[in-house]
């Protein structure tokens, strides 16, 4: 985990409770005088109800500028450009391919094969040094087919770093201490990893890019080790907001709804194609606004916070998936991607 994720941990202070308790403002509101006090409430109650709408879309996005190519590699009439040096576990690096007459490109990746998906300007694929690679360099083949049947293929080097993620403590209630049983776990990921399959050659997301689900502060990191009441040890795979029950969700990025409905875990879950191999997903909700097979928009309401599935008190899960990995999705939010 990189240092900048690390401190999305440190609790923020809640600037309401300290208005009302602190001294300084007491006395700054006594000298106000009472029709000015009057005015201030009138606007209060006039000012819309936040609370029930989802995040809001940012107003007139702007393009976010395309980052210069970290390395550019050249052979056999192909021309890669990585936009990423080296990656740490549960990062993802967009891949730019040019070249005459490709017809179909795949990346090779340690266990995985990365389909390239045709862009304005050439050939895109998002790689991932995923959450279990052992930190190291490995090849990162790229093997393209021309129109004429030929095959050709560049290689390349990538350092995977270790992430140093943390290990916690994770006490599940009685009631639910059944979803600790690690078969549970394993029929779920197989659940997700079906739903996931799918790889849309479009992408769905909008100018300016991915947004949070709720603007609240962070209460535990991605990748973290969990040992559920002193007895099984999982992985998180997403973070996680505070957030009390009711809270709205609003979706990262557009997208189809490929999931909404009840998981073991997971809880009221929904999750999200955004397009060439991208999911993001929702979980513990108390209350899904959404049905599968919809498109949905930015910052469009998907459902309210809750605390159903495995959890240990109201709270927002979200996680991001890219072909079939679970990533670090503070990391994915900060990446330049094409349309963005
Ligand atoms: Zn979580």
């Amino acid at each position: 985990m990189s240092i900048a994720s690390e401190s999305l941990l440190v609790p923020v202070i809640d600037l309401t409770n300290t208005a009302q308790t602190h001294p300084h403002h007491a006395r700054q509101i006594r000298r106000l005088g009472a029709g000015v006090i009057l005015t201030l409430l009138l606007s209060l109650l006039l000012m819309p109800v936040r609370a029930q709408e989802a995040p809001a879309e940012p107003e007139d996005p702007q393009p976010r500028p395309r980052p210069q190519p970290v390395q550019t590699l050249s052979a056999d009439g192909l021309t890669a450009n990585l936009y990423f040096g080296a990656l740490t576990q549960g990062q993802v690096g967009l891949v730019h391919l040019t070249g005459d007459g490709i017809r179909s490109a795949r990346a090779l990746l340690r266990t995985r094969e990365y389909e390239f998906q045709p862009g304005p300007d050439g050939w895109y694929t998002l790689v991932v040094a995923d959450i279990d690679a052992v930190a190291r360099d490995y090849p990162l083949s790229i093997l393209a087919q021309r129109e004429d049947g030929q095959l050709s293929s560049l290689e390349a080097r990538l350092t995977i770093n270790a992430a140093g993620f943390l290990r916690q403590g994770f006490s599940v209630p009685a009631d639910r201490a059944f979803l600790t049983d690690p078969e549970v776990e394993r029929y779920e990921f197989a659940r997700i990893d079906l739903m996931t399959l799918e790889r849309r050659p479009d992408w769905l997301w909008e100018l300016g890019g991915f947004q949070l689900p709720i603007g609240s502060d962070f209460t535990s990191g991605f990748g973290q080790y969990r040992i559920l009441n002193q007895n099984s040890i999982t992985r998180h795979t997403g973070w996680d907001q505070r957030a009390p029950v009711g809270t709205p969700v609003g979706a990262m990025a557009g997208g189809e709804v490929v999931f909404a409905g009840q998981l073991d875990i997971r809880g009221n879950y929904v999750l999200i194609d955004h397009g060439w191999g991208v999911y993001s997903g929702y979980a513990h909700l108390s209350q899904i606004n959404v049905a599968v097979g919809q498109m949905i928009e930015r910052g469009q309401l998907l459902g309210l916070s809750g605390n159903t599935g495995r959890s240990s008190g109201p709270h927002l899960h979200w996680e991001i998936n890219v072909h079939g990995e679970w990533v670090d999705g503070v990391a994915f939010l900060e990446m330049w991607l094409p349309g963005t």
